[in-house]
């Protein structure tokens, strides 16, 4: 996708922190964090939102889930806890049209999401 910040992080058009990367994922920092480590987990595949996954492309997201655990071990996060978050549409405030899994820790978050 053209236009798609996170398609060009995928293909090292700009710059990321990078934090894990294999062929189907790629996971980096976000850079306006949210909490002290907040990490982003982004399927290379091109989907929009949960809206628009279908079997193939939600078999992408189901392997970006399952590698979270190895994500948090190696951020130190894995045992004290983090958050995982998909914002989908105008209400949740997705920014980037390109599904992404947040991944927020660090330190004891907000019970509070509104
Ligand atoms: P969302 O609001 O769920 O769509 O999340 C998009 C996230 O991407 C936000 O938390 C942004 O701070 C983050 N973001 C946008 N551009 C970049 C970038 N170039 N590198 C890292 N994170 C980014
Ligand atoms: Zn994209």
């Amino acid at each position: 996708m053209q236009d798609c910040i996170f398609c060009k992080i995928i293909n090292k058009q700009i710059p990321s922190n990078i934090v894990y990367e294999d062929e189907k994922i790629i996971s980096f920092y976000d850079v306006n964090p949210m909490a002290d480590i907040h990490v982003l987990i982004v399927p290379k595949v091109h989907v929009e939102s949960i809206n628009e996954l279908n079997e193939s492309t939600l078999e992408s997201v189901k392997y970006a889930f399952s590698k979270i655990p190895e994500i948090a071990e190696s951020l130190g996060i894995k045992d004290s806890g983090y958050r995982t978050i998909i914002n989908t549409g105008k209400d949740a405030g997705q920014t980037v049209k390109h599904l992404h899994i947040h991944i927020l820790g660090g330190s004891k978050l907000p019970e509070k999401l509104v």
